[in-house]
């Protein structure tokens, strides 16, 4: 990343404490004790991030933290020599196993030498009862949760996975991506369930967008206006990816009314639940984003 921009613009090992802002100016504050006054602040902070409280906290504080989305998983990586041993061809695709209340994801990587697997967990409990999004179990009480599944999926479980639940959270719900002079971008602002593959990407169109707005502003005080068209194009995008992404869960562990367990009806849905993801027209988006920001701010 160092190698795109200069060297001296970028600090590492900081870590924010505090966020304030007063008459357009932001204040940071870092774990080391130092005080940075800015003109902005735009938290790519993660899902747990703090930029979150500091533009939700005082006008939607209950949608500050991430909600829990019923679903933990388990991850493991295997030799892909092991993996045909135990799934045969199967092994080396990019598959969905699906049953009810939970679902398997498999596929190659490193070059195709190993496979990564993640067991999905739909959990009936209606929050996460630990203060750590992981949780250690022992072998037994992970097996057990995926009893009745193949034999051949559970041994590869079995064999290569650590008894470690990795709980799911999301912002389902964001109802602004600024405040004033601070802004929320990837997954701070939306976190999202993996079940479409498509959290990162929303991160990339994020930075795209913001980047072409700021890259346009001349004075501090129209930052709020670059913060406002980002989040009117951006968030309904990005909300839906959250929503749909969860009812994917929901589908592939046959839990999603519309589909139920007929698989006819889930791979219909499968096939073109994606397009909208995958075919959209961001360079459309930045030119929205553009000509918003110069008609507003009379900058033509
Ligand atoms: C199981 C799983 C599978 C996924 N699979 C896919 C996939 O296949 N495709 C896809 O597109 N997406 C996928 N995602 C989603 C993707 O990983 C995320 O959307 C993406 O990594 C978020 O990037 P980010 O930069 O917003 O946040 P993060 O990657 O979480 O980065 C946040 C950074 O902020 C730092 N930070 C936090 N707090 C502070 C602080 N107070 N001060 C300073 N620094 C701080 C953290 O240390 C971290 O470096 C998956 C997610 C999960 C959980």
């Amino acid at each position: 990343m160092t190698s795109l921009i200069p060297r001296d613009t970028v600090k590492f090992n900081k870590r924010v404490t505090n966020i304030q802002q007063n008459n357009g100016r932001v204040f940071i504050t870092f774990q080391d004790g130092e005080v940075v006054e800015t003109d902005t602040a735009i938290g790519c902070d993660g899902v747990k991030g703090f930029t979150r409280g500091a533009v939700l906290g005082s006008r939607y504080p209950d949608l500050v933290n991430p909600q829990y989305s019923h679903r933990y998983l388990y991850r493991a990586i295997a030799p892909m020599e092991d993996a045909k041993r135990i799934l045969g061809d199967r092994a080396t695709d990019a598959a969905m196993f699906m049953g009810p209340g939970m679902n398997w994801s498999i596929y190659p990587i490193s070059k195709g030498t190993e496979v990564n697997l993640v067991a999905f967990k739909q959990d009936p409990r209606g929050a996460w009862p630990y203060k750590e999004y992981t949780h250690q179990v022992d072998l037994q009480t992970m097996l057990s949760d995926f009893e009745g599944i193949d034999s051949r999926l559970l041994k590869l479980l079995e064999l290569y996975a650590k008894p470690i639940q990795w709980s799911l959270h999301h912002h389902i719900t964001t109802p602004t991506y600024y405040n004033a002079h601070v802004a929320l971008l990837g997954d701070s602002a939306h976190a999202t369930g993996p079940h479409q593959a498509a959290g990162a990407g929303q991160c990339l169109e994020d930075a795209l967008v913001m980047s072409r707005l700021l890259g346009l502003v001349k004075r501090a005080a129209d930052l709020p206006t670059a913060f406002r068209i980002f989040d009117f194009l951006r968030r309904p995008r990005a909300q839906k990816i959250v929503q749909t992404s969860y009812d994917a869960g929901e589908i592939y562990t046959f839990a999603y009314p519309e589909t139920g367990s007929d698989m006819a009806k889930v791979t219909a849905n499968c096939n073109k639940r994606f397009q909208w993801i995958w075919e959209h027209d961001l360079e459309a988006d930045v030119r929205v984003a553009e000509k918003m920001f110069r008609m507003e701010t009379g900058d033509v």
